[in-house]
């Protein structure tokens, strides 16, 4: 059985103070006792007080450097997640792909780097509109896995979790119908099935995202393909990521 996973990307948003209530707030809500794993990806600088305030969520990076250290300014290294106690960490976000250039391969390495401190990426992938619009959702699907997963072992793929975000639907309100988003879900499970094994496609999470929110995310869960959600502007504020846990527990 895969146990639900429900994470927050509050992307470039919150201060350390802000995120120390939300956090504060949001974790003594949870008992621990969820039968979904709940967490949120939080900016660099608030990672450390998102941790220390956590003792039910999980807390996410959003990004990482494959590289241990070294001249690379401006950027975090793994090590440097793991010290700060760093258990999840998003990968290959479209906002990333799009506007620094991400490619499947840096995902790949990023989520090699992870798994050797046991962090566990989230990779995303997703189409645009325009390829939406042109029918190539699978094609890109398809091909983002292949080279975003190139050189994971089995168990690695198992162990880590998948969201699949079209980029039409993220921020925009537009959310994938259930059917669309479990079809897309489901081709991501069979793309690793042929990429691996049967095993690791059963056993990997696969989340939707895009315009999920308190009133829909219901809809997603009961889907048979769909083990969880990435979450943009509904996790931003307690009540509705409340909510969101409400509809899911
Ligand atoms: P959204 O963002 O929920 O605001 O659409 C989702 C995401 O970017 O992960």
């Amino acid at each position: 059985m895969r146990k639900p996973i429900i994470v927050g990307n509050w992307k470039m948003n919150k201060t350390p103070s802000e995120a120390e209530a939300f956090m504060k707030e949001m974790d003594a809500y949870l008992t621990g006792e969820e039968a979904a794993d709940y967490g949120i990806g939080a900016p660099y600088v608030d990672l450390d007080v998102c941790v220390r305030n956590a003792k039910h969520l999980i807390v996410a990076a959003e990004n990482c450097n494959e590289k241990d250290s070294g001249a690379y300014t401006g950027e975090v290294s793994v090590p440097m997640l793991k010290e700060v106690g760093i258990t999840y960490c998003i990968i290959g976000h479209s906002e990333r792909r799009t506007y620094y250039n991400e490619t499947d391969a840096a995902c790949a390495a990023k989520c090699k780097r992870l798994f050797a401190d046991n962090i566990v990426p989230i990779l995303c992938i997703g189409e645009t509109e325009a390829e939406y619009d042109a029918g190539k959702t699978n094609d890109v699907i398809k091909s983002q896995l292949a080279g975003s997963l190139a050189g994971l072992t089995a168990e690695e793929v198992g162990a880590m979790v998948i969201a699949y975000e079209p980029i039409w639907a993220i921020g925009t309100g537009k959310s994938a119908d259930e059917t669309t988003a479990e079809n897309c879900c489901k081709l991501v499970r069979d793309t690793v099935k042929d990429l691996y094994d049967e095993a690791t496609a059963e056993a990997v999470r696969i989340q939707y995202g895009g315009s999920v929110k308190p009133t829909n995310i219901k809809s997603y869960m009961a889907c048979p393909d769909i083990d969880g959600a990435l979450i943009g502007g509904a996790s931003l504020k307690v009540d509705s990521f409340k909510e969101i846990v409400d509809a899911t527990k």
